[in-house]
């Protein structure tokens, strides 16, 4: 029997390829950290793509597209009582053809990206997450800790103001938390501190990586008594000073993450991070194995799917500091931001060091058209703001509005007129695996 979509828009181009474009109904997470329901950018995209209410005082942090089991996205059929939905990854199996040949192949019958929007009122936990063997390990020895045996790079990209934590600082910045940071020595051992202070910009990685390391790790695996002892005194010395001085922007990030975190030791570790305010447009990636912790903000975000996190601090979750501890890079120094490559007036494209993902950004003013050419892979569409009219190639087209969410299967091109000024975010597979794969 035929699975009659809603909302489908399906037509053979003069080459007699199928286009296909559909909507998805979309999975919403409640974490604690998310933003109340009425200031809360994924609320109000869950509540337009469900068609449903959100609780004003209760926390939405991520709305989730893709075929991820923990949150997946579904493929309506039929309505009121005859309505039957299937999700994305099962209307994906009977449907393989959609993904395109390279995809199908690299990835198997599924996406290999999941995007998402977060709303974030309060810090997530410092985390990082594995390369794809050491998933494969933990999956293997915890699998109910670590469901996936897949990486997990990912990319955000701000929609409003985005803080967050990244990488650890520069040689010269943490010989100065080293200095000015008492707090930090109370819980590290005085030798390996004093192996800081010694090393050399030109040192090697093989030089610095261990004792930055050793040190990190000390701090990390502190005791909860000592934690808690220095993180008062860290935040009663502060208090005074700011009495008499303004504290340094790191600083007053400290005070900020103890009112929402007392006693843990991700306050005092947020001093061996850079902190990142990133802009509206700019965007921030993170490799395997890299220290993060997002802070503040509205962004987009894209990663490969999975849901592998390990996480050390800032968190009432599961810790596993020994392994966070010993599979971080070490890498020292300011992240790259990525501000995008202009494709055409409207649209920003976003190409993170990664096979599976990039996204686009589009701003679209009211009454103009622009056109995505096909892809020889899967897309989603996200509809953060407006209204307008896409028509692939159908003489009906399809009306869009903020909250529409859709996929797009490979080598289906997408064009766009604006109703209002409207936003919109696409995500696919990386440009750069299409061309390579090409050679
Ligand atoms: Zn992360």
């Amino acid at each position: 029997m035929e699975f009659a979509i809603n909302d489908v828009v399906l037509v053979h181009d003069d080459k007699q390829q199928q286009q296909l474009l559909l909507k998805l109904r979309c999975s919403v997470k409640n974490y604690d950290w998310g933003r109340p329901g009425r200031d809360s950018g994924v609320a109000t995209l869950f509540a337009l793509n469900s068609g449903s209410q959100f609780d004003p005082d209760e926390p939405y942090a991520e709305l989730w597209m893709g075929t991820h089991e923990s949150g997946p996205s579904f493929v309506v059929s039929g309505g009121g009582q005859n309505e039957v939905v299937l999700t994305l990854k099962s209307w994906l199996v009977n449907n393989p053809n959609v993904l395109g040949e390279k995809v199908l192949e690299k990835w198997g019958c599924d996406l290999p990206f999941l995007f998402k929007v977060l709303s974030v009122a309060k810090a997530l936990s410092i985390q990082a997450h594995p390369d794809k063997e050491l998933a494969r390990t933990l999956h293997k020895l915890q699998p109910d800790v670590y469901k996936d045996a897949n990486h997990k790079p990912e990319m955000a990209l701000a929609v409003t103001e985005f803080e967050a934590l990244c990488g650890f600082i520069a040689l010269k910045e943490l010989k100065a938390v080293l200095h000015t940071v008492p707090e930090v020595l109370e819980l590290v051992s005085i030798e390996d501190a004093n192996l800081v202070l010694q090393l050399h910009d030109q040192d090697g990685e093989e030089i610095v990586k261990p004792i930055l390391q050793a040190v990190f790790t000390q701090l990390m695996s502190a005791g909860k008594e000592r934690v808690t002892v220095a993180v008062d005194r860290l935040i009663s010395r502060l208090h005074k000073e700011s009495q008499v001085r303004q504290l340094t922007d790191k600083e007053q990030l400290v005070v900020r993450l103890e009112k929402q975190y007392p006693g843990d030791i991700g306050v005092i570790a947020a001093f061996f991070l850079n902190y990142v305010k990133l802009n509206p447009g700019e965007a921030l990636y993170l490799g395997a194995n890299e220290p993060h912790a997002y802070i503040y903000g509205e962004c987009i975000e894209c990663m490969a799917t999975s849901d592998n996190v390990v996480r050390a601090g800032l968190t009432p979750k599961y810790r596993d500091v020994d392994t966070l501890c010993s599979m971080l890079t070490y890498k020292q120094g300011s992240p790259e931001i990525l501000r995008g490559v202009p494709l055409n007036p409207y649209v920003t494209k976003y190409l993170p060091p990664f096979d599976e993902f990039e996204i686009d950004r589009c701003v679209l003013p009211q009454g103009e058209s622009v056109s995505f050419p096909a892809v020889p892979g899967p897309s989603i569409f996200l509809v953060a703001v407006g209204e307008g009219m896409m028509n692939p190639g159908s003489p009906k087209g399809l009306v869009v509005t903020a909250g529409d969410v859709l996929f797009a299967a490979a080598n289906t091109e997408i064009s766009i007129t604006s109703a209002s000024e409207l936003n919109l975010y696409r995500t696919g597979v990386n440009t750069k695996f299409f061309k390579a794969s090409q050679v």
